[in-house]
């Protein structure tokens, strides 16, 4: 079925014209074409009037239903009827799983209708005796009389019309909601005006005209809103034939449909429609009964005489009125009739309104009833008072017309009048906008659900995935090939030929002719996605036409959700028995094969170890995320059945025989990508707080493999759960006293993935446990499932939306809370969802967004209309009442405040753009987050209302009291004039101050309107609503209408207000604005720090330590809930050894994350890992420029463990896992990024300085700095680009008890022995030309794990070479050796089952580097900066020198704000650059060695190295490759003196303290940078001997501003350059670090630092004095190590330090 996606413009198309075909939802069997005109009438078939009406609609069936349900799914649309066949499946597929459900689960709560079914027995019972309960018989049927007795008892056979319920309707619309209150305040003022009135007053008859008025537009916007959504449903009693033939009296009778009644046996002949459900009593073999009109799908099903299944809705002796014979013929005996059949159940059901309230409206009449209850709190309240006292003690004042009223008053002040036309129009606005994002909301009250949404359940082909198909890899026998080869190798090889002809016969999907003439690719094709597909991949090896010609089609098996196969039987001229095609999933039929075609055609048995061989490849396509579909197919001999004469029992026989002994033909291997654009709609999805669970038909490997590719599950699949993760609660395993293996910890993330099958094994616990995990993937579903999951979900308190865009998923898109059809979805899912997507399912971020957008805008609205419409206007009924004021603001003002000025500004707010945290925020908690808190409440009322009324008094007051009405004379007043004042001059000047009051509420609105527009936000930096301007001029002219127009002066009490008292308002306006700035202020407090850290990787969490050392505070935001498991980088240089180092995690290096041995370099292709080097670099020693070995091979999560303790140790440094930064904001001072923290709550930090830690796909490159300009190039002069392979292994080593028969035993070989053996020590470059290579041991030795990266040639699929079978073709022959080596006859492998396979992963490599690094105050470092090809182990080591450089530089800028950063910056990623050549160089060398594929290079190479190692010297220098001293260039602004031998990368030896009282070796960083030193520089103190340090410290201490900020009084160091010093040659100088260099001998005799590591080899304990300027004794060292100036004597360290600020640009 090809879908067709409509546009906006062709939904809202009212007629159904020219819609495009959805031909395959309607398309009715080719029989049905006999069914009309003639044909019918030569049958002597009764013709009905709606068989008129769908013959004339037959051909254009498809057309008319699909605009028809276009048309139901626009929101603009008035009034509209539904065609029954789209709204009656969903229905019945409801109560069909229903009954099922019931069935299995006999204690669970069940649903009456799908009881009564449950209940029904017709189809199991025996005919005989259903004719003995219905009193019938086959052979004459019932009595004329029994008929009409029978019909008189139980009524006509017609449906009941669906209730019209117009009266319930109407009343609901007049006096729902408010409507009910402003009814009863109309009559009551109706009847204060008159007869109670004496005089009656003007004013109340006004008042009351305008609350009907006000009464009668809301009831009519109620009726609207229902009124354009509501869709009738096309009479269904036309669905019902007219006129029928039954046996009465023992002979056929034509009667009237409506008079048939259960017993009568009804004659079915080809094209009649049932007007009853009968049980059949007899069909011909081919009666088959098109169902459509109820279950929605199109295959007819044959008619049977016995029950088919047990489910009185699916099984086949049942026929059901509406439905008709398609075919054949049969007798039924009618069962029920009218509202009882099947029928008429659903369509009753269809009638009453289904779904509960919607979230959004619960809300609201949620708010309704709190503002009810106040009200009526407050009415008694006034009648207390006067009945109380008033009444006696103030007769005059208060009369009971004026009670009435006032208590009328109360009310009209309460309600905020305008509220539903507000929301309403809110709603429209909001889904308007949503249509023009391609997202269609059908309803109104839906429009809000999306937005509160937790769950979305998403199904996977053509929603996450493109439904555009291919195949990719094919199997045929064992061998698995790639699917482009097939055309080229399909002549010679049988086995595929048949493969293709099984894929070509057992196929629906049809080349459209028009398109034959195109390549295959280019040709149209109809038919799912996946027949498609397969017929692309036949046709491409020999016309499929051809295939399909040879053989005929004698019956088949349609593919169905349960079954998951196809079947078709055909036979071939050329044969004399049939063969049974069969095609499907290869987890349900591969069990089912006894045999396999092998590549040449010949069958051959399926042992054991070939079926496993055939689910490895399945298991790895699947992995891979491909969909797997097996063919098979097994001859048929000696059936007992025909398929034309005996159709049922055919089928039968077929279905058993295709149980067992099936032929495998072949796999086929199809991709179905998923669309670009989902993985960022479910990071965004994720990131707004919503879970996307993934519910899918296909396998479970693919749905996996796929859902990681959509990151619906993020973890690798070794971490990912599975049903056996629910067996046990831990409460239980606790109990049992069994220790959980899975971590506990609630804020990881946890992945799971299930089947179809182990759902329906899920208890009620299991499902809780279930509901709580982050990432689901539900696989081998079926639409029953999918209602499942919605339910229990939501049995959870979760809110969910569920896409579906099949009829058998619309149960489930009704049952959600929101669902969701994609637009090319079946009219059937279009009609039964809520929300349809027209483009794709990136929509749905916009219908989140838009979602959470209308509820933000209607508590915006509700916040700006109860501080004037409800507060300000109460509070003058209540002092009336109780301080016998005046009422200071009439009851007609309050209303047009109410209903006019205030709604104008309400509605505009619809228009509100979405605040910038919309999609970052968890979704509400609709149990707890309601629409009206108490927050919104204390704002409304207690803040802006309290403000607004106390102004609006104070204006009031001010203006009588200067009109010469004090307050004083009106307080407890009680209408009494006073002295010297007529009553009419009172109520003049009352009448202005009412007006006044007014005016203030007005305008004060106007500007409280700006204050609601954002909750945190300043309004300034809001975007405009220019919807705004006309509100406010539209309140502005009503305001001036009622107060400026003198004739509704006496009528309605107005009076003009001075221009004064418009001017003031404005000033409390204002006031009140920048009173609600500055709870946004306060609300908006962001945290602050100085440093903030994106990710913490190895560089981030490295920086981080150093600032924490220097006291730099600094929050390092990680999105990761803890390390990743995966150990990617391996190798460590010395560099990052000595960054480790001083971080304070040296002793951790040997004991917890590391091993040190030597690189060898291996040339060939013997793939024999014993073979004589033809060079070795031994890093083992320590003649670099640390003192330390050359390389580690390291466990990267245990390294990164220790930079977290790291952190961990320093106060000012904080690690907040699982923060994913989502904005970034800057000005000139600071940065302020926007994170979504573990709770999933939107937070904000500031800093001055915001580093991008966050590797090389990281948001604050891509996201931020690339607008900036900054780009991460390819490294100039470097072309290499190439994909690589990295497999970690973990090796158990066999033993003698594991594995009694491996061969080396033997021999004497212990399991330690064969581990060397097989995984020998030392790490190995295999310069093989044909696969060059890198292998060997990391992390600690007792970890046993083993790296082997492999290139991928340009040739070869980098995912599948990574494949566990790729990886044993080319890893397995190292590991497997000769027998002669152990003078064996057989070649020994290292047992497959003692290694578990870690990672397995393709990378690819090219070295990249960013143009600038730091732009303003936004820097990026370590990956995210640069990234390297693999082979010099650059990686780690290059974002800690990143990092070493920065902290400092940063810790600068913190002590000394003033500094010029960006100069700063510029001069560290100047010389970081120059550094990253060296390493690039580093990398490239390795990278040559490795990747040379010129023999003959290569064979230069081999011996030109080999000879040179002869040489002794030669040999030292080739072993010591890389290990110089880092010299940087000068370049302006690079803070380092090159005149006075700056720049330099000060060396490091041991040394022996001399100043204190241990006596142990030490590394001199730890000396000279101990932590207590905070200096950002160093001062360095170096003699040649004991005898000269008097001479140098004098000098040092006689330098004026030698310490200061920069260098620190007591942080100096001495270093004596002699062996052979001792404490006692040296005087204590106070403060002071003194040493001498330490040999390496002492080194390994100190435990401590040596233990686990190689003793020291040529290593170097003059090498600072000799890397350095001759002579230099006043050393200036920075703090990342490097030389800022070796100074010889005073003059020169007086140089330095002066030009230090300048260096320093401070
Ligand atoms: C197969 C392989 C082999 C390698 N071998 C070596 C080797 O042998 N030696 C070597 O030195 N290097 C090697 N490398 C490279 C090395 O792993 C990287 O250079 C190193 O991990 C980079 O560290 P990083 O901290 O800069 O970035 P990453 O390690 O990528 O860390 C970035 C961090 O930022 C976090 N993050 C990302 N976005 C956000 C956000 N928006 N908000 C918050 N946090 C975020 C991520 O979760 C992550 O933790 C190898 C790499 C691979 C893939």
């Amino acid at each position: 079925m090809e879908k067709s996606v409509p546009s906006p413009q062709e939904v809202a198309v009212p007629d159904g014209s020219h819609g495009l075909g959805h031909a395959a939802a309607y398309v009715r069997p080719a029989t049905h074409a006999s069914v009309d005109g003639g044909e019918m009438e030569r049958q002597g078939r009764i013709t009905y009037a709606p068989d008129i009406d769908e013959r004339k609609g037959f051909g254009h069936r498809s057309s008319l239903g699909r605009s028809r349900s276009r048309d139901s799914i626009s929101i603009r649309s008035v009034r509209r009827t539904i065609d029954p066949s789209v709204i009656l499946p969903p229905q019945f597929r409801t109560l069909s799983f229903g009954i099922e459900e019931t069935k299995r689960q006999t204690q669970a709560k069940k649903k009456p209708a799908a009881i009564e079914f449950g209940d029904m027995d017709y189809h199991t019972l025996s005919i005989d005796e259903i004719f003995t309960r219905l009193q019938t018989t086959r052979a004459t049927g019932l009595t004329s009389t029994q008929a009409a007795q029978t019909l008189k008892a139980i009524g006509p056979n017609m449906p009941s019309p669906p209730p019209s319920r117009w009266f319930r309707n109407t009343i609901g619309y007049l006096f729902g909601g408010f409507g009910a209150i402003l009814f009863a305040a109309a009559i009551l003022v109706f009847v204060a005006w008159k007869p109670l009135g004496q005089p009656p007053a003007l004013a109340n008859l006004a008042l009351a005209i305008v609350l009907v008025i006000v009464w009668i537009i809301q009831a009519a916007f109620s009726f609207w809103q229902d009124f354009s959504t509501s869709r009738v449903m096309a009479s269904i009693g036309t669905m019902l034939p007219a006129e029928c033939f039954v046996l009465r009296d023992g002979s056929l009778q034509r009667v009237h449909g409506k008079d048939v009644v259960p017993g009568d046996i009804l004659r079915i002949t080809l094209g009649n429609k049932l007007p009853a459900d009968v049980r059949f009593v007899e069909v011909s073999s081919d009666a088959r009964f098109d169902r459509s009109i109820l279950t929605g799908e199109a295959m007819p099903l044959l008619g049977s005489v016995d029950s088919t299944d047990s489910n009185y809705l699916e099984t086949a002796c049942i026929g059901m009125a509406g439905t008709h014979c398609v075919s054949g013929s049969a007798w039924g005996v009618i069962v029920e009739t009218g509202d009882r059949t099947v029928f008429g159940r659903i369509a009753k059901l269809t009638s009453t309104p289904s779904k509960g309230l919607t979230p959004l409206q619960r809300e609201i009449y949620y708010f309704v009833a709190i503002i009810v209850v106040l009200m009526l709190v407050m009415i008694l309240v006034v009648i207390a008072v006067w009945a109380g006292w008033l009444r006696k003690a103030h007769p005059d004042w208060i009369s009971v017309p004026v009670l009435i009223v006032d208590c009328v008053s109360v009310a009209v002040a309460f309600i905020p009048e305008g509220l539903p036309i507000a929301v309403t129009a809110s709603l429209t606005i909001t889904a308007n906008i949503m249509m023009r994002n391609k997202v269609l909301c059908k309803s109104l009250k839906t429009v809000e659900t999306l937005g509160a949404v937790n769950v979305i359940c998403s199904d996977k082909t053509g929603t996450l995935t493109r439904n555009i198909m291919a195949v990719t890899e094919y199997l045929v026998g064992k061998e698995s090939t790639a699917a482009l080869k097939a055309p080229g190798i399909y002549d010679t090889q049988t086995g595929l030929q048949k493969l293709a002809t099984v894929a070509a016969v057992c196929n629906e999907a049809e080349f459209d002719a028009s398109s034959m003439n195109l390549p295959i690719a280019d040709r149209k094709v109809i038919g799912d996605a996946t027949d498609s597909a397969i017929l692309r991949f036949a046709e491409s090896m020999a016309p499929v036409a051809e295939a399909r010609s040879a053989v005929r089609s004698t019956f088949k098996v349609a593919f169905n959700s349960k079954n998951k196969f196809a079947i078709n039987v055909v036979q071939a001229e050329t044969d004399t028995s049939p063969l049974m095609m069969i095609k499907g999933a290869p987890d349900v039929i591969l069990p089912r094969c006894g045999s396999y075609i092998d590549g040449n055609g010949f069958v051959e048995r399926l042992e054991e170890t070939d079926r496993q061989t055939v689910e490895r490849t399945k298991d790895y396509w699947s992995s891979q995320g491909r969909r797997v579909i097996l063919f098979a197919q097994r001859p048929l001999e000696q059936l007992q059945f025909q398929p034309t004469e005996q159709p049922r029992e055919y089928e039968r026989e077929i279905m058993g025989l295709a149980l067992s002994e099936l032929v495998l033909v072949g796999l086929v291997a199809i991709v179905d990508p998923p669309r670009a654009e989902i993985p960022e709609v479910v990071r965004t999805l994720r990131g707004a707080g919503i879970r996307v669970f993934m519910v899918t038909g296909d396998y479970k490997l693919t749905a996996a493999a796929i859902a990681a590719e959509c990151g619906i599950i993020t973890h690798a699949p070794k971490d990912i759960d599975d049903v056996t993760n629910l067996a046990f609660d831990d409460g239980y395993l606790k109990a049992a006293g069994i220790e959980e293996k899975r971590s506990t910890d609630s804020t990881l993330t946890r992945s799971i993935v299930l089947s179809g099958a182990d759902i329906e094994t899920l208890d009620k616990s299991q499902w809780n446990m279930l509901c709580n995990y982050d990432e689901v993937v539900f696989a081998r579903t079926t639409p029953e499932h999918k209602l499942r999951i919605v339910k229990e979900l939501q049995a959870r308190d979760l809110v969910v939306g569920m896409t579906g865009d099949g009829v058998n998923d619309a149960p489930s898109l009704k049952a959600a809370d929101i669902g969701i059809a994609m637009g090319g979805g079946s009219d059937v899912a279009l009609e039964a969802a809520d929300m349809v997507l027209l483009d794709s399912f990136a929509g749905i971020v916009e219908g989140v967004r838009y979602g959470r957008v209308a509820y933000d805008n209607l508590r915006k609205t509700i916040c700006y209309l109860l501080p004037a419409g409800s507060f300000s206007e109460f509070w003058p009924v209540i002092t009336n009442v109780i301080f016998g004021l005046p009422q200071v603001l009439s009851s007609f003002l309050m209303i047009i405040i109410c209903c006019l000025t205030d709604c104008a500004a309400a509605i505009a707010i619809a228009y509100e753009k979405p605040e910038a945290d919309v999609l970052m925020r968890p979704p509400r908690n609709a149990k707890h987050d309601h629409l009206v808190d108490w927050r919104l409440i204390l704002q409304a009322y207690g803040s802006i209302g309290v403000i607004e009324t106390v102004c609006s008094f104070a204006m009031s007051y001010w203006y009588a009291q200067r009109a010469g009405l004090t307050f004083s004379a009106l307080w407890f007043g009680f209408g009494n004039t006073p002295n010297g004042m007529t009553a009419e001059a009172m109520t003049s000047i009352l009448n202005t101050a009412s007006s006044i009051y007014f005016v203030n509420l007005v305008v004060m609105q106007w500007f409280n309107l700006f204050a609601v527009r954002t909750r945190r936000l300043s309004v300034l930096n809001h975007r405009f609503n220019w919807y705004l301007v006309p509100a406010i001029v539209f309140a502005l002219s009503i305001a001036i209408l009622f107060l400026y127009v003198p004739k509704l002066h006496d009528v309605l009490g107005t009076a003009t207000v001075p221009v004064a008292y418009w001017f003031l308002p404005m000033g409390f306006g204002l006031g009140l604005l920048l009173l609600d700035e500055g709870r946004k202020c306060i609300d908006e407090s962001t945290e602050s720090t100085e440093v903030i850290i994106c990710g913490g990787g190895p560089t981030g969490a490295m920086l981080s330590a150093l600032l924490g050392q220097y006291g730099v505070p600094n929050v390092v935001l990680e999105r990761e809930p803890e390390i990743t498991t995966d150990p990617r980088g391996i190798a460590l240089d010395e560099d990052g050894i000595r960054c480790i180092q001083a971080v304070g995690m040296y002793d951790r290096m040997y004991s917890q994350i590391a091993l040190c041995h030597k690189m060898l370099f291996i040339s060939g292709s013997d793939n024999n890992l014993h073979k004589t080097p033809f060079n070795t670099a031994d890093l083992t020693t320590s003649e670099g420029n640390t003192s330390h070995v050359g390389f580690v091979f390291h466990k990267q999560p245990e390294l990164e463990k220790a930079l977290r303790d790291a952190i961990a140790t320093h106060s000012a440094s904080q690690l907040q896992s699982r923060c994913t930064v989502q904005s970034i904001c800057e000005d000139s001072e600071r940065v302020t990024v926007e994170y979504t923290d573990a709770r999933g709550a939107t937070r904000k930090l500031s800093g001055a300085f915001l580093v991008g830690a966050d590797g090389k796909t990281g948001y604050v490159r891509k996201r931020y700095l690339e607008a900036k300009g900054v780009r991460l190039d390819r490294c100039e002069g470097t072309n290499y680009e190439e994909s690589w392979v990295a497999l970690n292994w973990h090796i158990t080593p066999p033993t003698p008890v594991t594995h009694p028969d491996f061969p080396l035993w033997k021999l004497g070989y212990t399991p330690e022995g064969v581990y060397d053996a097989f995984f020998p020590p030392d790490f190995r470059f295999l310069c093989n030309p044909a696969r060059p290579s890198v292998c060997g041991r990391f992390g600690r030795p007792e970890d046993r794990l083993w790296r082997f990266e492999f290139v991928v040639d340009s040739t070869e699929d980098a995912t599948h070479m990574a494949s566990d079978e790729e990886t044993r073709k080319i890893v397995f022959p190292y590991i497997t050796h000769p027998g002669r080596k152990y003078g064996l006859s057989r070649d020994i492998m290292f047992p497959a089952d003692c290694i578990e396979t870690l990672r397995s992963r393709p990378f690819s490599f090219l070295a990249r580097c960013c143009n600038y690094w730091a732009v303003d105050r936004v820097i990026v470092v370590g990956d995210a900066a640069h990234v390297f090809p693999p082979f010099g182990g650059q990686g780690i080591t290059s974002g800690f020198r990143d990092a070493t450089g920065l902290a400092w530089r940063l810790c600068h800028m913190y002590r000394r704000p003033k500094t010029d950063h960006q100069s700063l910056l510029r001069g560290w990623y100047l010389e970081r650059k120059q550094q990253l050549e060296h390493s690039l160089a580093a990398t490239i060398r390795n990278g040559e060695f490795v990747t040379n594929g010129n023999f003959f290079k290569a064979f230069l190479r081999d011996w030109v190295l080999w000879a040179m190692q002869q040489v002794p010297w030669w040999r030292r220098r080739m072993n010591r490759v890389g290990r110089a001293t880092t010299k940087y260039h000068h370049l302006p602004g690079l803070p380092f003196l090159p005149e006075y031998g700056g720049g330099v990368n000060l060396p490091q030896v041991y040394a022996r303290p001399l100043d204190g009282p241990t006596d142990t070796v030490a590394f001199t960083d730890d000396l000279i940078f101990a932590r207590h030193k905070k200096g950002l520089f160093q001062l360095l103190v170096m003699v040649d001997e004991a005898s000269q340090v008097d001479a140098v410290v004098k000098v040092a201490e006689g330098t004026p501003g030698l310490f200061g900020d920069f260098i620190r009084q007591g942080e100096a160091t001495l270093l004596v350059n002699d062996l052979a010093a001792s404490r006692s040659d040296i005087r204590d100088r106070i403060g002071w670090t003194i040493a001498r260099i330490a040999s390496g001998d002492e080194f390994a005799r100190e435990e401590k630092l040596c233990r686990n590591r190689p003793a020291p080899a040529f290593y170097n304990a003059w090498r600072i004095r000799e890397e350095l300027k001759a002579g230099a004794k006043f050393i200036i060292v920075r703090a990342d190590k490097f030389v800022y100036a070796a100074c010889s004597n005073r003059v020169e360290l007086e140089a330095a330090l002066r030009s230090l600020p300048q260096c320093l640009h401070t």
